[in-house]
Formats: structure tokens, C-alpha cells, sequence
């Protein structure tokens, strides 16, 4: 069957998906998204990342137009009408059709669509060797200039830091806040080792609160390990026995060096690799049924 994509409300095939050149999602950034996974005919956390995406609506005052369960069916029957069971779905609701100006009242209504696609972020060899990390210059946008806990189609600030991150030749970068912490990656959260605990920051630091970063900090404590969350600087990822990232794409990632530095022995630590296992178990076991989504 040919990929379709859903939007507003009809699928389409995805080589016709179009959204018009008035949508202020793509004039200005105006609109909010989720990227989803589905494993095994399982849509991961559906209800974690849905609850996200209605809480990043609610923050740039956009009503969405799909109630709760309708959005969840549409998610699923976007993953069944493209035959998928393991699958990266991309969810966007912009602010819809305006003209040139930036007032959203000129919108006629929000636009919503939905693609279903089987991208695997990182290549196999990351999760053997780690990732190589730089810390950023581009700081992490306050809460006060734009929530980063929102997921808006505002990421430029992500993009300049990733810019910094492929002139480096690296593969993530760490953004700080306006303090000094350690707020988050430029598309994941961060996790430390230290001593047997392990700590990430905590949300006052201002980041995307992720949905992997959730199922992981469970994860943690269900396997006896102490997790904090808390501020933190820089120093203390150099000085970490072992750093991790989390995040849709990535699942867990081990870093192994930052600005040139090795993080613990310079290989993925054992606390990494055992939560990693753990976090695949879950991923197995849990999530909603395609087939019960789509009712
Ligand atoms: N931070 C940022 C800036 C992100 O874009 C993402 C999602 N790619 C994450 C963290 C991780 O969030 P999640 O675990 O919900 O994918």
C-alpha cells in the first residue's frame, strides 16, 4: 500500500501531502508537534506524549481541534493505514491557513497532520562506542522568552546549537541555561552516573520534559537505583563516571566524551547499558494496542 499521510481529518498519499504556503506553522513557527514511536504494534506512552502536546497547545493559547481519543485514533489509524507495527510517528498542529501577518485571529483553523515513518536516529555503532558531545554557546531559551517545556515548531535555538554541533564535527550538543546549568541536548534530555546514583537535571532548569526521560527515571528507581533531579553545571558531566541521552529516537545513548574530554573510562558504563536493557523491556511490554487505537 502506498505511505499516506493524515491531514485534517484525510488521508492522503504522502508524495501529495501538502499544507498550504499561508500556514503559519511554517511562516512563523506557530504550532506545536510530538514525535512518537510505536514498537511491535505498541504506541509507546501515546497517552504521555498526547497529554504533552495538548499541555504545549494550552502554553501558545492553540485550541486543537480533536478531542483526546480522537487524536489517539487518528495516530493509530495513520500507523495502520501505512501497514506499520514498529514505527516513528511525526504529529504537528499549527495554527493554520492566516495571511502574511502575525496575528493568529486571522487564522481560519488549525491544521493537524500526521506522517508515519520508520526512522532509527542514531546507527547502531553509538550504542557500542558512545556518543562524542560538545557543550554549546547558544543558550538554552528561558521560560520566560518561550517555555522550552513547550514543544513548538519554534526550534531554532535547538538548530544554531546543533550547528555548533556539526562544525565540531560532533554528534550532540549540551545547551545550558542562563545560569550556567546543564539544561538539556539540542533533541534529547541528559542523564549522569556518579558514585552509583544517578541524576538529570531537574525541570527548573528549563528543558523539554521528555517523554523517554519519564519512562527512564521510573526505570531507574525500579531497578534500586537512587535518581535525583537536580541543577548542575558542567564540571559535574566531565567529572561523571557515566552520561547518557534519552529521547523518542535515541531510546538511551551513551556518551563517551565531551569537548574532547572522556566521560568515566570513555565507553558506555554499565549503569547506561543495564537501564538501556531494562528501558527495551518496557518498550516491549507496554503501550497502546494499535488495533485498540483506531476504535
Ligand atoms: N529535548 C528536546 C529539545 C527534544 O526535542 C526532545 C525530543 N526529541 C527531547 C528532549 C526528548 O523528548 P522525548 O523523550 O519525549 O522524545
Amino acid at each position: 500500500m502506498p505511505p499516506v499521510a493524515f491531514i485534517d481529518g484525510e488521508f492522503v498519499p504522502l508524495a501529495e501531502a501538502r499544507i498550504s504556503v499561508f500556514d503559519h506553522g511554517l511562516l512563523y513557527g506557530d504550532g506545536v508537534f510530538e514525535g512518537i514511536r510505536a514498537y511491535g504494534g505498541r504506541v509507546f506512552r501515546l497517552t504521555e506524549h498526547l497529554e504533552r502536546l495538548y499541555a504545549s497547545a494550552r502554553g501558545i493559547q492553540l485550541e486543537i481541534p480533536l478531542d483526546f481519543a480522537g487524536m489517539e485514533a487518528a495516530v493509530c489509524r495513520t500507523i495502520a493505514a501505512n501497514g506499520l507495527t514498529d514505527a516513528y510517528v511525526r504529529l504537528v498542529v499549527t495554527r493554520g491557513v492566516g495571511d502574511l501577518g502575525l496575528d493568529p485571529r486571522k487564522c481560519s483553523g488549525p491544521t493537524v497532520f500526521i506522517i508515519a515513518s520508520t526512522i532509527q536516529l542514531y546507527p547502531p555503532e553509538v550504542y557500542q562506542a558512545g556518543l562524542r558531545l560538545i557543550s554549546c554557546r547558544t543558550v538554552r531559551t528561558p521560560a520566560s522568552s518561550l517555555d522550552p517545556s513547550i514543544k513548538s515548531l519554534n526550534y531554532l535555538n535547538n538548530i544554531l546549537a546543533k550547528l555548533e554541533v556539526a562544525r565540531a564535527g560532533a554528534d550532540e550538543g549540551i545547551m545550558l541555561n542562563q545560569d550556567g546549568h546543564v539544561a538539556e541536548c539540542t533533541a534529547d534530555n541528559l542523564f549522569l552516573v556518579k558514585d552509583g546514583e544517578v541524576v538529570t537535571p531537574s525541570p527548573a532548569a528549563g528543558m523539554l520534559i521528555g517523554v523517554t526521560r519519564n519512562a527512564v527515571i521510573e526505570v531507574t528507581r525500579a531497578a534500586g537505583y537512587v535518581l535525583r533531579e537536580e541543577l548542575f553545571e558542567l564540571e559535574d558531566v566531565l567529572a561523571a563516571d557515566e552520561c547518557f541521552l534519552t529521547g523518542t529516537g535515541a531510546e538511551i545513548a551513551p556518551v563517551r566524551e565531551v569537548d574532547g574530554r572522556p566521560i568515566g573510562t570513555g565507553e558506555p558504563g554499565s549503569v547506561t547499558n543495564q537501564l538501556h536493557e531494562a528501558f527495551k523491556e518496557l518498550t516491549a511490554r507496554e503501550g497502546t494496542p494499535i488495533e485498540v487505537g483506531v476504535r
